[in-house]
Order: C-alpha cells, then structure tokens, then sequence
C-alpha cells in the first residue's frame, strides 16, 4: 500500500522558531530513541512515524546508537524513508547525534573528529540519507579540544551532510563557549538538546538564560520523564487495575517504590484533571511554557500515546495559579 500523506497535515499546528535562526518545528517532535530497535514489530513503528508525520509531526530526532542493537533504529527508519517518506523528504527536519558509545576501539565515542565524521557517514547510510537537518554532539568531551569538537560540526555543515548543528546536554558554559567557537567559523549552532521535565528542572538554573543569550532554543527531551508523568502510574489507575507497565524497569520500579514520587504523580494529575488534561498533557504544556523551549522529543510505544499527547496542543495556556500549584510538586 503506498503511502499518501495526509492532505491536512499542518493544519491547526503553530510551527516555533529555533532561537533566532530560520529553523521552525513542531512543538511535539517524535524520537526514536526506545521502542524502534529490532526488538518492535517494524509494523508498529511505521504506524506510529506514519501517523506522526500526518498530524505535523515534522521532526523526527535520532542517534547513531538508538535500538536495541545499536544503529537499528536508524536502519529501521531507513526502511521508512524508503517506503513511505523519500517524497516527502524536503519537508521533513531528521537529526541524528554522535557522542555516546557507539562501536569498539579509540574513535567509537565521546567528541573527537574522527568520531563524530565516520559516525555521522554512517547514519546517513543506515537512515538512506543524503544529508541530516540537525547533527549534534550527543555530549560533551572534556577531554576533546571544544574547537576539535564544533570544528568536525562545521565540517558537517560545510561537506552539506548537515544543514544545521546542535549540542546536547552540555552546561551553560559549555553552551557559551561552544557557541562562541561556532560564531568565529560561521557554522549554524542553533539548537541545544537538553533533558527537561517537570521532575528535572536542572536547565532553569543558567541554561535558558545562556541560550536566551545565545539566540539559541531548546528541544527538551524526556519531558514525560520517560512515562512517569502520565497518567498510567496513578494511585488511581493502580487502584482500578488500569496501571500499564512500562517497558522500562527503571520506570516501573521508580512509580512502584517511591511513595514521595506516587504522591506527586498524583497531586499533578489531579491538576491536569481540572484543566480536562491527561498528566502527560499537561507534563508537555509546561515544559513548552518557556519561549526558550522550541519543543519537546516525546518517546512512544503505540498510535494512541502519540495521539493523546498531541491532544496537549490544544490548550497550551497555564495561568499564574496554575503554575504556583504545579511549582509545589514539580521539582528535580
Ligand atoms: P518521554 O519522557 O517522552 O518517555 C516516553 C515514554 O513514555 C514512552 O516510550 C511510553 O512508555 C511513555 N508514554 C508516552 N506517552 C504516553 C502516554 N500518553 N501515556 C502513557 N505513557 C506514555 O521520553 P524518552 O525518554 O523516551 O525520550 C524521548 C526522545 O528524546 C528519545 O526518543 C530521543 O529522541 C530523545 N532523547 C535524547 C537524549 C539525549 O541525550 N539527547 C536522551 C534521551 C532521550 P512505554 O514505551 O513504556 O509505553
């Protein structure tokens, strides 16, 4: 069955600009970080990319190591590209990062040039790729000149194998300077990828105002903290039989001993309640709050979670009393 994409597909979704470059996204990105590797029905991913990619989902984000096993998922997106999307490649935005560990030896990790320009090859062959929109590096390497590092990003963007870069989860100084060395070479760092959740607050305390700074924006990742924030480890839904169990044991583990994390699952969705969210909703329209933060990689297993938590964008207003309720359960 061929694929025709969605005729509507960006209608009734507000684009957002990336700092101050000429990049928009969507506010609810997808990655494929768990659930693409070859351990998933390959059916079942390309319902979820499909139906993505038809309700404005335009920016899919990867890593060369994302499956399991390492670089499956970007092989198993490859096979999408070739399916489904190759017509549609102009207007989609793909990242992929290179930093983690990624194959044996001295050149398989971490920041240096080597690393980062054989792996960012391979993933545009695994992904049947000419060029990626965004490549990052997925770290920082103190042990790498920062030069070596946004260097081999230049190099990315200069050999067209990449059109813009990014930085992920590097501090805010590491930010600045990072910066500081794009700007000498001309090279487009436009896009910092951090870890961001009502949970984990850590970018507050210096990132935003460094990238505010910048002329940089954010892409948050783990906002639902990888499902903790959603209304599936409720004391209610545990309490009516309605709990799922995550895939990740960490997860389930965390939601099942911790009864100070119970508590403010609870509190908050009880908040999104009254707004008529879902606590994953509302775990997205906060994070999205801040102008700083262009958007938010959600991580899906099925269709219907990528549904319910575009259902976010439908009311993205938080009043004042709203956010001071949220305050007292939302803290890292
Ligand atoms: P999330 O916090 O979005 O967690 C996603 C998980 O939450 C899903 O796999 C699913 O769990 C569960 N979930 C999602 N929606 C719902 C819902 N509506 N109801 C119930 N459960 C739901 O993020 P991830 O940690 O997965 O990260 C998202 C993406 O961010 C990654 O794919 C990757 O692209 C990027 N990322 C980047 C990192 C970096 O270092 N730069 C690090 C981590 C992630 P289940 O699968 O159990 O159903």
């Amino acid at each position: 069955d061929p694929y025709l994409a969605a005729p509507d597909r960006y209608v009734g979704t507000d684009y957002r600009r990336v700092g101050n470059s000429g990049l928009l996204l969507p506010p609810i990105a997808l990655g494929l970080w768990q659930n693409f590797g070859d351990d998933r029905p390959f059916a079942t991913q390309r319902d979820i990319v499909r139906y993505a990619f038809d309700h404005g989902i335009s920016h899919i984000d990867l890593a060369n190591n994302y499956g399991p096993p390492f670089g499956s998922a970007e092989e198993n997106f490859g096979r999408m590209m070739i399916k489904d999307l190759a017509p549609y490649r102009h207007e989609l935005i793909i990242s992929s990062k290179a930093g983690y560990d990624m194959w044996p030896g001295p050149y398989g990790q971490m920041g240096g040039r080597t690393y980062l320009l054989n792996s960012l090859d391979e993933s545009l062959r695994r992904m049947n790729l000419d060029y990626v929109d965004i490549f990052y590096s997925h770290r920082f390497d103190p042990d790498t000149p920062l030069e070596e590092t946004v260097g081999a990003l230049d190099t990315a963007v200069r050999s067209g194998k990449a059109r813009f870069a990014g930085i992920s989860s590097y501090s805010a100084d590491q930010t600045r300077e990072a910066k500081r060395i794009a700007d000498a070479l001309g090279t487009p760092l436009v896009i910092h990828q951090p870890s961001y959740s009502m949970f984990n607050r850590w970018i507050e305390d210096g990132l935003t105002d460094a990238l505010d700074e910048a002329g940089m924006g954010a892409i948050a990742f783990s906002s639902l903290a990888q499902g903790l924030l959603t209304d599936r480890f409720t004391s209610k839904a545990r309490g009516n039989g309605t709990a799922v169990p995550s895939r990740r044991q960490s997860v389930n583990d965390t939601a099942a001993n911790d009864p100070a994390v119970v508590e403010r699952v609870d509190a908050l969705a009880e908040i999104a309640a009254r707004r008529g969210q879902t606590l994953a909703q509302l775990a997205l329209v906060w994070v999205l709050r801040r102008p700083t933060v262009t958007s938010t990689i959600i991580g899906a297993s099925s269709v219907q979670q990528v549904q319910e938590n575009l259902k976010a964008l439908d009311n993205l207003e938080l009043d004042e009393g709203e956010l001071a309720q949220i305050d007292r359960y939302a803290v890292s």
